[in-house]
């Protein structure tokens, strides 16, 4: 099968927690070089929240997403609350009432994501911000369904793009956000915003693609 199903979503949102929780103190230094180094402890604070929301319910994909986004809109500071807040609220938007998870329905997920981010936030690729990431990432994706390949190869195809886009921050300029204020001195490390967004999509992909048959 080239789809998973929705009813799988509630562990795969518990799986993006455990992901941040993993990397908490990992996101916090790395916002600590050109930022104030709580990205990774908002985030955290966020993403555990969510799971103690999710503990008991039955929710599917979409159900589990929202959840997840709307405690993020609502609680968590600094400027990904917003941000992430919409990312995970319009993937929930974009897979409501689907029973299966394919190719075409995740594509949505992503497309929706990344419009909502840069609607809110208004970062262009370039920016050195999560953008950076989730732009070359949902494109990967999109083309490699263009070109008719399966949902595991893009996923696969979404995983590299990331973490080239992750990289790529890295002799970017600050053009938004806190970092923005530091000019010149912001390049030469990674962007925090797109070091987590980078965890977040490689997290659904690997809990995705061992459900796929190749
Ligand atoms: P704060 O900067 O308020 O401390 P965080 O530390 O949680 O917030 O998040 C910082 C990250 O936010 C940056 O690394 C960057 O990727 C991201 N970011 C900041 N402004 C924007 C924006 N306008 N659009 C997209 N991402 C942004
Ligand atoms: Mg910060």
């Amino acid at each position: 099968m080239q789809t998973i199903p929705s009813s799988q979503g509630k562990e795969i949102v518990l799986e993006l927690v455990e992901t941040v929780r993993e990397n908490a103190g990992y996101l916090s230094e790395i916002d600590g070089a050109i930022g104030d180094g709580d990205h990774g402890i908002n985030m955290n604070k966020g993403f555990l929240r969510a799971r103690g929301l999710l503990e008991d319910k039955e929710l599917d994909l979409s159900g589990s997403l929202d959840t997840l986004g709307q405690v993020l809109f609502t609680e968590i500071g600094g400027a990904m609350g917003p941000l992430y807040g919409t990312f995970f609220m319009e993937m929930a938007q974009a897979c409501q009432g689907e029973e299966e998870i394919g190719i075409a329905v995740f594509g949505q997920m992503l497309s929706a994501a990344y419009a909502g981010v840069v609607d809110v936030g208004g970062a262009q690729v370039g920016d050195k911000t999560m953008v950076d990431v989730l732009a070359p990432a949902q494109a990967a994706f999109r083309n490699a369904e263009e070109q008719d390949l399966s949902f595991r190869q893009a996923l696969e195809a979404m995983r590299q793009a990331a973490e080239d886009g992750q990289e790529s921050t890295r002799q970017l300029v600050a053009k938004l956000g806190r970092a923005s204020r530091l000019g010149e001195r912001s390049r030469g490390v990674l962007d925090a915003g797109a070091v987590s967004c980078c965890l977040i999509l490689c997290s659904l992909a690997d809990s995705i693609i061992p459900e796929l048959d190749n």
